[in-house]
């Protein structure tokens, strides 16, 4: 991979930088709900409608096809506009569904999806954790039944992101009764109106219901709806969760950067009890610059990650070691704000505009187990990047 940015690569930067600045919304994002679920809709019909949806997917596809540096470009200039995240309604649709629906999906699947995913029409959410089956995603119960050209499901999944928003499901059940841990597992996409599905949103530390538990009570989903093939559904899902641990999380990892600045700033401005500022204490100073280099040191893997995805087209598992850098290294960030503002910060009413950084904090925590907690990620990462003996 060229590290240099060539002459065309800095008139990308201005152009996305230019457009940008003219079309960012003034108005900040409604908190939850289907407001928010509104907002982000019409914020990707905008990049859709102005050709900046999907930087990564290929052209044929709709997206922009870009190489990896040109993405990091993109989603550094997304950073620096205070431009909506991209860790909203859409992500699941964006950064995984339909990366799967390309690598895996029938050409009808494509016809139908992709065009909807990318204009923001259509919002997905992830069903594959259940009550017992998180970390150890191979003890999915879920049952589907093949009933003629449909599949019966039937059971319940958990944790579910904007299930209440969503319009379709990528949803991993068990259609083989008689079989155990990976196989005998399908991918479908399931309609989320479909008759027979509850969903019961549950309240969390953030003060929101975002994450909810999805009952299904023999839903029919036609068999034209697996992706990948009947029985092979953890194939399917180990593409998925590539896509959602490698580069899934690609713009949160360089925003880091900017929010390392942002705390810089606030101990600058801000005094600890003993009347100092905060940034005139060594402890705090020198932990914010070590931050900071370990955020220098995650876009330099990040970039790493990128060539080599460029290179063999699906990430691969160093996006877990990718996650495990950021999520500590977010988590430290958070650590030291704590210490900068007092720990009566974490008093949270759930209004994330009015405490940005407390709101960040408890995130830090969300993120270390959502798409796979810390521990999961380090035992691929011993296993599949360093090849070290398994441990089960
Ligand atoms: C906010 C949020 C949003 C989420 N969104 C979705 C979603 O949209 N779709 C979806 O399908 N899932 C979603 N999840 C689920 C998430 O993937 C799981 O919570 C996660 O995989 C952990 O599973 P679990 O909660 O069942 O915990 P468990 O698997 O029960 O783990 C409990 C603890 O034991 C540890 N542990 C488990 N196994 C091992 C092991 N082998 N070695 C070492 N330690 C281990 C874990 O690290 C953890 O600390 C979400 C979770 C959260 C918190």
């Amino acid at each position: 991979m060229d590290l240099q940015y060539s002459e065309a690569d800095r008139e990308f930067r201005a152009s996305a930088r230019a457009w940008l600045k003219a079309n960012v919304p003034q108005h900040s994002r409604p908190a939850e709900g289907f407001a928010a679920a509104r907002f982000d809709r019409d914020w990707q019909r905008k990049l859709h409608d102005h050709g900046w949806a999907g930087v990564a997917w290929p052209k044929e596809y709709g997206g922009l096809g870009l190489s990896g540096l040109r993405q990091v470009i993109w989603y550094e200039e997304l950073a620096r506009a205070h431009a909506p995240h991209h860790i909203n309604t859409t992500y699941v649709a964006m950064m995984h569904a339909g990366p799967t629906v390309i690598a895996r999906g029938t050409g009808a699947q494509k016809a139908f999806h992709l065009p909807r995913i990318l204009s923001g029409e259509a919002l997905w959410c992830q069903g594959f954790s259940e009550p017992n089956a998180g970390s150890d995603l191979a003890a999915v119960r879920t049952r589907g039944v093949v009933d003629g050209d449909h599949i019966i499901v039937t059971g319940a999944k958990m944790w579910t992101t904007d299930a209440q928003y969503a319009d379709y499901q990528e949803l991993l059940i068990r259609t083989d009764p008689t079989s155990e841990r990976h196989k005998g597992l399908t991918w479908v996409i399931c309609d989320m109106k479909s008759p027979g599905i509850d969903i019961k949103p549950v309240r969390t530390m953030l003060q929101d219901e975002h994450v909810s538990a999805v009952f299904y009570d023999e839903v029919r989903v036609p068999i034209a709806n697996v992706v990948g093939e009947i029985g092979q559904g953890w194939s399917t899902a180990l593409a998925t969760l590539n896509f959602e641990r490698g580069l899934g999380f690609i713009g949160d990892q360089l925003e880091l950067y900017e929010r390392v600045n942002r705390a810089i700033d606030l101990a600058s401005k801000t005094r600890l009890e003993d009347g100092r500022l905060a940034i005139e204490d060594d402890g705090i100073a020198q932990r914010l610059a070590a931050i900071k280099a370990d955020c220098i040191a995650i876009r330099a893997m990040t970039l790493a990650d990128i060539a080599e995805t460029d290179r063999t087209g699906i990430p691969g598992p160093k996006g877990s070691m990718m996650k495990l850098m950021v999520t500590g290294t977010h988590k430290a960030l958070s650590e030291v704000v704590g210490e900068i503002l007092g720990w009566s910060f974490l008093e949270f009413d759930g209004d994330r505009t009015a405490h940005p950084w407390t709101y960040d904090y408890l995130w830090s925590w969300v993120f270390s187990i959502s798409g796979g907690t810390n521990e999961i990620q380090r035992e691929i990462t011993a296993d599949r990047v360093l090849g070290l003996p398994r441990s089960r």
